[in-house]
């Protein structure tokens, strides 16, 4: 699968006006960009630290799944996400190796990487996102 890094880490939170000032407290730098991601129904916002993102995710539609998240568990940690070097063959590969996949195929997500999730089921609970540029 050649993951290189830890891309981001994905929060879902209730609001992104609320919760930006204390990351930008807590990490000491401004959140940098801000981007709606239509196809998963939530607004993004981003931080550096290091080499690795915080993406916070704020839900635009209760149906959507961070909506159905924090309606379930409130807000917290909602995935992990792996830098690889192509998302397709990442996927056929984990398919290969038996995980459960949630997406078949790459898709786009935020700051225009194509992404593709494994299925918690198969990852001991942590929903886990792979993608590339
Ligand atoms: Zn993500």
């Amino acid at each position: 699968m050649n993951i290189s890094k830890i891309e981001h880490i994905g929060i879902a939170v209730e609001s992104l006006e609320k919760a930006i000032p204390y990351y930008e407290t807590l990490l000491g730098s401004k959140c940098y960009a801000i981007e709606e991601v239509i196809d998963q129904k939530v607004k993004t916002a981003f931080f550096k630290v290091g080499e690795t993102k915080i993406e916070l995710l704020e839900s635009m539609d209760p149906e959507g799944p961070i909506g159905k998240f924090l309606e379930k568990k409130g807000p917290g940690v909602h995935h992990i996400a792996f830098a690889v070097d192509q998302v397709n063959s990442a996927l056929v590969e984990a398919e290969l190796a038996g995980i459960q996949l949630v997406d078949k195929k790459g898709r786009k997500g935020a700051e225009g990487l194509n992404i593709g999730f494994l299925h918690p089921k198969s990852t001991f609970g942590v929903l886990t996102e792979l993608c590339s540029k």
